[in-house]
């Protein structure tokens, strides 16, 4: 392998996007290809919405950066936004997805650990097919080699057992276990919601144990299935939660979330980032906010979500060789193909000859992450392109 400017961990594909205009993305050449990836369900306002872009620039032109050793009158009003909206009392801000779970997973340790507590409790139980980003913490707590070769000693501390197994989860509780770390809809690992059950009981385990329920929303959050947080659709709330991707628009930027009681470890001096609650990153953050925390947006999110999953529905049965069903939640849609349809292969497929943008996710699955502004037209152009991709995809031949 030869070496790259760029360190060459992204298998890149030909697509290299210059500029973006709403729900498209244009290449060097011109070509345009209808975003359905959203950057890995980031861009949720598309690209270059008009609000977001203006804030920044303003921000921009008044106050980049300061260090948090100063007063953050962007991140109290940010954060002050953000408890009215969910469960949480207090909120840290992170640069990424993978940031915001460390600093959950700290919380999470830190209220066994401070006074009260049961320094014993450590270790957090995590679900196969997870995935909690590419820090070392985070690595660790996904359990999937792949992500690990290369890079052991991995750090001690979590135990694993199966997404929606509440009885595994149940039977892996011992002194030592500190709470639960789940993603209430694994992205990365095929589009799997959970299922109310588990989520629920997941919520009985943790009030009867005084454990941490602590919700990986990096993929799922902000407005992405529907409701501002996917917890709110499963009738819990968490302790701790992780989120990014979205609520930045694209600005890099995550935030871990707490109740008052299990941020009590969380003190000063206890942890720290230099950029976190920067205040260009708080200007995005507002604006993102200023559109998709609101009944009349979300209502339009699960408007488009019926549409785009009827349609994909009705879709499947004239191509029952390739796909096989769909899943997920508000506009975060998986399209499990059949076995012998390799979904990179059609992703690819997709990309290259159909200009249209998904992602791969486990369980061959198609991720279908679009903007969530769509509008019916996107949904048009989306089934058409996919049904045509549909009908001239070479599958490989049966042997
Ligand atoms: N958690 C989940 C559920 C994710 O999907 C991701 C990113 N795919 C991460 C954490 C890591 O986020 P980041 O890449 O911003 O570090």
């Amino acid at each position: 392998m030869t070496i790259t400017p760029l360190m060459p961990v992204y298998p890149r594909c030909a697509v290299r996007p210059v500029r973006g205009e709403g729900c498209y993305l244009i290449g060097e050449r011109g070509e345009r290809y209808l975003d359905f990836a959203s950057g890995i369900a980031v861009n949720l306002l598309g690209h270059g919405h008009p609000h977001l872009t203006q804030a920044i620039q303003k921000q921009a032109e008044t106050l980049i950066h300061v260090s948090n050793l100063y007063g953050s009158p962007q991140g109290e009003h940010l954060a002050q936004r953000l408890v009215d909206s969910t469960f949480a009392d207090t909120v840290f801000f992170t640069n990424s997805g993978a940031e915001a779970v460390e600093c959950a997973i700290k919380t999470a340790r830190a209220y066994h650990q401070s006074e009260g507590g049961d320094a014993n409790r450590t270790v957090l139980i995590t679900f196969n097919n997870a995935f909690h980003g590419r820090t070392m913490a985070t690595i660790s707590a996904s359990n999937q080699e792949k992500m690990h070769k290369g890079f052991a000693p991995l750090l001690p501390g979590f135990r694993y057992v199966d997404f929606d197994d509440l009885e595994g989860a149940k039977a892996a509780i011992g002194p030592d276990v500190a709470g639960f770390l789940v993603e209430p809809v694994q992205g990365e690992g095929g589009v799997r919601p959970a299922s109310p059950e588990f989520m629920k009981g997941l919520r009985d385990l943790c009030d009867e144990h005084d454990l941490m329920l602590v919700l990986d929303e990096v993929q799922c959050g902000v407005a992405r299935t529907g409701t501002f947080y996917a917890y709110e659709q499963y009738g819990i709330e968490p302790d701790i939660m992780a989120t990014a991707k979205g609520i930045g628009g694209g600005f890099p930027m995550g935030a871990c979330l707490a109740t008052e009681k299990a941020a009590r470890g969380m003190v000063a001096g206890t942890h720290g980032s230099t950029y976190g609650g920067n205040p260009l990153a708080m200007a995005a953050g507002e604006a993102v906010l200023d559109v998709v925390d609101n009944p009349e947006f979300l209502a339009h999110v699960r408007t488009m979500s019926d549409r785009l999953r009827g349609a994909l529905e009705q879709l499947i049965p004239n191509h029952d060789a390739i796909f096989d069903s769909v899943r997920g939640m508000g506009l975060m849609l998986g399209l499990k193909l059949k076995d012998k349809a390799e979904n990179r292969a059609f992703v690819a497929h997709l990309r290259d000859h159909h200009g249209l943008l998904t992602v791969a996710a486990g369980e061959n699955v198609v991720r279908i992450l679009p903007p969530l502004i769509i509008e019916q037209a996107h949904v048009d152009e989306f089934i058409e392109r996919l049904s045509a991709g549909a009908r001239d995809f070479a599958m490989p031949v049966a042997a």
